[in-house]
């Protein structure tokens, strides 16, 4: 069994609740970090424990904090990315509802290394629910003294505020979501300057993801040097890991960064394998953003090395052979499942997400869309390929913001590993369009 840091006391009836929370060891961190700790040594530590930011980037949360800008009067924020949008991923919203208290923990510690008095949680508008449950944990915190005016005697002051965004993809990008809460439209800003610099209302900010900030909690509690051993390499600690799609159990599971791909999927601990004994034909380990790998690449390495859950070996042999583990959204397709009709899926998305700042990304996603559009209901052309090969190039790197890259690569990756499927779709356009497929044609 795997050991956990997030979600081991998730099964505790009750948990959701302050007294179970804290009768389970809750608070602990928060107590050892402002009484004992200091700001400076909450640093210390999480820059030790080598953790990674959660949202989809991996960049270094101890480093990112590092940036924050101290001018002398100037307000510092830390602002909670709870708007998770990107399809497969789920984990969050798992973390948020049942164990909301070690997110309110994990913001408090952070907030308190950052020197920051307001902490925002930002939490998607589909994600109705659950900000009631964050108040209700926000309040337990203050009626216990855990958060507003000189919280446990240590003169530290901290508020924390929800905020529903309205169901637009885009304000998870940090510096749209800035925007949003702001209460303006959610245009991503150009960066630099990063928020750590100029965030929201021009103030030095922090962003970091839902399950970043709760992984703070267990680094306190068992130190930096420790967390590392849960993982390997520069993968540290744990990963929640949103699994869906064509396996036997989909869910939320937590791994240590240290298990082979082909482990996750077929053990009965994690997925279970792919459902109705099909053969499994690929899989999008990270999130709709990051590239589609076939099986024999999803499980080995270019070099012939089993694939890890890391973020160092999903990205081996950069896109032409590798991947990412972006938000940890694991998304599993078995034989049945047809390339084409994906990508056609998620470039409807994006087309439909973008917020139509820049051309490459407002003009390209929907040129994209319509290319594959054809394709999949038989009107496709050779040429097309080519042309979505080209499109798809002359977004990447182009834009304001990350979408453009995201609406990019899932296109780049289909053609690279699945090119011979859209031809058959061209080839067999009647046949594509009236029934289903996937190994079969190879
Ligand atoms: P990024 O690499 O641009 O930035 C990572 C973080 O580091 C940001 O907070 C940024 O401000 C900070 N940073 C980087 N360089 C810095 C510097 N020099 N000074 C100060 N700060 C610096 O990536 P991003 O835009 O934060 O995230 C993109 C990722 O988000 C994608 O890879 C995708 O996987 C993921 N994503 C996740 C979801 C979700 O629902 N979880 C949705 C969409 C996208
Ligand atoms: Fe908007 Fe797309 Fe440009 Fe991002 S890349 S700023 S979503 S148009």
């Amino acid at each position: 069994m795997g050991r956990k840091l997030l979600l081991d006391k998730a099964h505790i009836e009750g948990i959701r609740y302050y007294d179970t929370y804290r009768s389970n060891g809750g608070y602990a961190a928060a107590e050892k970090a402002l009484k004992s700790m200091g700001p400076e040594g909450v640093l210390e530590e999480v820059k030790k424990s080598g953790l990674r930011g959660r949202g989809g980037a991996g960049f270094p949360t101890g480093l990112k904090w590092s940036f924050i800008a101290k001018p002398e009067g100037v307000p510092r924020y830390l602002v909670c990315n709870a708007d998770e949008s990107e399809p497969g991923t789920f984990k969050d919203r798992y973390l948020m509802e049942f164990i909301p208290h070690l997110l309110i923990e994990g913001l408090l510690i952070s907030s308190f290394a950052l020197g920051a008095n307001s902490a925002y949680i930002y939490i998607r508008g589909e994600y109705a629910w659950i900000p009631d449950i964050l108040e209700q944990a926000i309040a337990e915190a203050k009626n216990k003294g855990w958060l507003g005016k000189n919280i446990m005697g240590t003169g530290f002051d901290l508020e924390i505020y929800v905020q529903r965004g309205a169901g637009a993809y885009i304000c998870g990008e940090e510096t749209a979501l800035i925007e949003s809460l702001e209460g303006k439209r959610g245009n991503p800003r150009i960066k630099p300057p990063f928020p750590a610099v100029k965030g929201l209302w021009m103030c030095p900010t922090v962003v970091n993801n839902v399950e970043t900030l709760a992984a703070v909690v267990p680094i306190i509690n068992i130190g930096g040097d420790e967390y590392i051993k849960y993982g390997t390499g520069k993968s540290t600690g744990t990963k929640l890991i949103s699994a869906c799609g064509n396996i036997n159990k989909p869910g939320v599971y937590e791994i240590e960064m240290n298990i082979s791909v082909e482990e996750f999927i077929y053990s009965d601990e994690y997925c279970g394998g792919i459902k109705n004994g099909k053969r499994l034909k690929a899989c999008i380990p990270g999130g709709s953003s990051v590239p589609v790998l076939p099986a024999n690449l999803l499980l080995k390495t270019a070099k012939g090395e089993a694939r890890m859950m890391t973020y160092e070996s999903l990205a081996d042999g950069g896109f032409a052979t590798g991947s990412m583990l972006g938000s940890g959204g694991f998304i599993v397709m078995d034989e049945d499942q047809c390339i084409v009709r994906n990508t056609l899926t998620f470039a409807r998305f994006y087309h439909h997400e973008s917020c139509g700042q820049c051309s490459p990304c407002r003009e390209g996603t929907g040129w994209m869309k319509k290319v594959l559009q054809n394709i999949e209901n038989g009107k496709g052309k050779m040429s097309d390929i080519d042309l979505l090969w080209d499109i798809q190039r002359k977004i990447e790197g182009n834009t304001i913001c990350p979408l453009g890259d995201a609406a990019a690569w899932p296109v780049a990756a289909a053609i690279r590993h699945f090119r011979d499927e859209f031809e058959w779709h061209i080839t067999h356009s009647d046949e594509a369009l009236t029934r289903n497929f996937g190994l079969a044609h190879y």
